[in-house]
């Protein structure tokens, strides 16, 4: 063990919301601040924005309906979908857009296959125009507390280490990692399956291989899981992923008779599904199926059968803990299958359009506790602003 030195660092920056994390969560918790009025940094250790969707490779815009005809994420959710095949390729299925068939809509998912080199430059272009400030190739490492409120971030990028204020925080990081270095209680898994996504060329054909250890069976024998939280198993699943890549393509070349399969492309971040989330002050689980909480602040379906929705309550975004820390996408308070349901792309986007939103409202308010923020205020800027919090079908109260 050693003592790290005490030292002096700068503060490179002071904004009302500082957004840890430019994933989909990440970038749509920045636009729904900055649209709100508030100063916002996006900060991400990695040079883009998208995290999983882009350096992921993970190019597929799950539904953002409920797979029974109706549409259960608009907003933000919906806007990024757009925004991913903006410069293309991809299309939004036709009985989707304006003046489709809407009798189709029950049979055909509101979803799409974007491109990921596309999707970042679109969105990067989209936190450009609405004034975010981005900070890329800068890592969050600590918090400065005062009391039970961050008072400053501690971040490290080419210049060194230093600090940035703000108001509120918002961890997009995927790992919650804000949530775990500032004290809130947080609950990890290393039940993660070997993946890597990848493309493929042949001399002829780019193809996009979902590569992964099943989901929902035993792992395989030649295989093991991972734990996101954990350095040792971050370098394992990378180098694991790499070799899975390499077997398959020798595969490929063998199946299909052609030496000249290749790697094209291949994930740039490890491809964790759940790794450390926040324990909130509500935690969604199987239960919570159509069950309509009265902080409700989106809703989501299942992006793996067609039928259930989940109402999302501002509660699994926050702790008990930590009053200025709002959290966002994959890292929320969700149990299980639900925490599955959730960290999709569609609801990332939800609980960043929600969490980004709260933190502006925030520091309008002048407010240092996001457990006192008023909720009705919330949710009709929410809707407002395009968010589907309570449509007319079944619902139970809370
Ligand atoms: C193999 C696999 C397949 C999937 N398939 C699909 C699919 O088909 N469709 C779908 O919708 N979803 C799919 N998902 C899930 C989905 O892609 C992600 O869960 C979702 O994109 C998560 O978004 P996020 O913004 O919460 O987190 P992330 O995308 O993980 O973004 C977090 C961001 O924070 C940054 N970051 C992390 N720590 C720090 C730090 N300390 N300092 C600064 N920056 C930091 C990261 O670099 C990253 O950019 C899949 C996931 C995996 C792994």
């Amino acid at each position: 063990m050693i003592i790290e030195k005490e030292r002096r660092i700068t503060v490179i920056g002071t904004f009302d919301v500082a957004v840890v994390g430019g994933g989909i969560a990440g970038v749509a918790s920045a636009l729904a601040a900055a649209r709100n009025g508030a100063r916002v940094c996006l900060i991400e250790k990695e040079n883009m924005p998208g995290g999983l969707a882009t350096l992921g490779l993970v190019v597929i815009y799950l539904p953002l309906c409920d797979g029974m005809g109706n549409q259960v994420i608009g907003g933000i959710g919906e806007e990024l979908l757009k925004v991913s095949i903006k410069y293309g390729p991809g299309r939004i299925p036709d009985c989707w857009r304006e003046g489709g068939d809407v009798s189709q809509r029950k049979e055909i998912r509101y979803m799409l296959e974007f491109n990921a080199a596309s999707f970042a430059i679109s969105m990067e272009e989209l936190l450009l125009e609405n004034s975010v400030s981005i900070f890329y190739d800068t890592r969050f490492c600590s918090v400065v507390m005062d009391g039970n409120r961050i008072e400053a971030l501690i971040v490290e990028n080419k210049g060194g280490r230093s600090a940035i204020r703000c108001n509120a925080v918002v961890d997009a990081t995927g790992d919650a990692d804000v949530c775990y270095v500032s004290g809130e209680k947080t609950v990890s898994v290393d039940t993660n399956r070997r993946a890597g996504w990848f493309y493929s060329y042949d001399g002829n054909r780019i193809e996009l291989h979902k590569l992964s250890d099943p989901l929902y069976e035993p792992t395989p024998p030649e295989s093991r899981t991972y734990a996101g939280d954990d350095w040792r198993d971050v370098n394992a699943l990378n180098i694991d992923a790499r070799k899975f890549i390499l077997e398959r393509i020798h595969e490929l070349r063998k199946t299909r008779g052609n030496d000249s399969i290749y790697p094209l492309l291949i994930p740039a971040i490890p491809q964790f599904r759940m790794t450390r989330r926040l324990e909130g002050q509500v935690t969604m689980d199987e239960r919570h199926e159509r069950y309509y909480f009265k902080d409700t602040i989106g809703m989501t379906g299942d992006w793996r059968k067609r039928g259930p929705i989940y109402y999302i309550p501002f509660r699994s975004l926050i702790g008990t803990k930590v009053k200025n820390l709002v959290a966002a996408g994959r890292c929320i308070s969700a149990h299980g299958d639900v925490w599955d349901i959730m960290r999709v792309i569609p609801p990332c986007a939800v609980t960043g359009q929600a969490a980004g939103t709260a933190a502006a409202l925030l520091c309008q308010e002048n407010q240092g506790d996001f457990s006192c923020l008023n909720i009705e205020r919330l949710q009709s800027v929410l809707i407002e602003q395009g968010t589907i919090i309570e449509p007319e079908w079944c619902r139970e109260k809370e």
